[in-house]
């Protein structure tokens, strides 16, 4: 992976084969998450050209997309719509530590954020600003999957929950961080959301651990078609046909 996760693309697949997994994405940071971005967007297409072999190979689906930034409160993201609209699979979502566009939000929303991590009072301040932003994203492009709403940067999860289910956008139970899963589920059940459940492995040793998520889902009774990681309509590699 070529952002800020560990093992080749081919390492992971095969993580994936191993574990049981009939498809895996490969998500790799958009280019404006500080120390953890892709340093050129030509990675996503590189990455796809390797997808079609390791398919093969393994026997099991390589679905090439980004997790990109949401970068300003009209939900604008780092992956340009262009190459939104070929990748397998856009998940989008806030981080902390995203690089301002030039004469962004930088001073009243961005930086802020980066503080919110630290002091609860900032958090909750930039709850509305960090909600419409997520979700104007989600309204503005392809969005598959919302990553890991509520970690770190606080959401209202009820109103993402409304707008992803009209848009048809799972939101993430990402099983590699420690954070509040439950409310994001009985969000999801309260309006019909879709909910993905991710690994979030930057080692091909994560890949496929999605138990707790898994877990969690049969606890709270969430009905199996809303679960994002059962559908098999995904589009066979945009890139990978032209
Ligand atoms: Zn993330």
């Amino acid at each position: 992976m070529k952002s800020d996760g560990r093992g080749t693309i081919r390492e992971n697949v095969q993580a994936a084969a191993k574990s049981g997994l009939k498809a895996v994405g490969i998500t790799d940071h958009g280019p404006r998450g500080i120390g953890i971005g892709v340093e050129n967007l030509s990675v996503y297409r590189e990455s796809a050209a390797e997808a079609g072999k390791l398919e093969e190979e393994f026997q099991i689906r390589v679905l090439i997309g980004a997790e990109a930034n949401v970068t300003g409160t009209d939900g604008k993201l780092d992956i340009p719509p262009e190459l939104a609209g070929r990748l397998d699979l856009l998940v989008a979502g806030l981080h902390p530590f995203v690089l301002p566009d030039r004469g962004s939000e930088a001073l009243t929303w961005l930086l802020p954020n980066q503080f919110a991590r630290v002091s609860r009072f900032a958090r909750e301040r930039l709850r509305s600003g960090n909600t419409k932003a997520q979700a104007e994203a989600v309204r503005k492009n392809p969005v598959d999957i919302v990553s890991h709403p509520n970690l770190m940067l606080a959401v209202d999860l009820d109103e993402l929950a409304r707008v992803c289910a009209r848009y048809g956008t799972a939101m993430e139970i990402n099983t590699g961080h420690k954070y509040d899963k439950e409310e994001i589920v009985t969000a999801a059940l309260r309006h019909g959301t879709p909910i993905s459940v991710n690994s979030d492995a930057h080692t091909p040793s994560g890949v496929g651990r999605l138990g707790e998520g898994e877990a969690l889902l049969e606890r709270l009774n969430f009905p199996m078609e809303q679960v994002f990681n059962t559908r098999s309509d995904f589009p066979a590699g945009k890139f990978r046909r032209v």
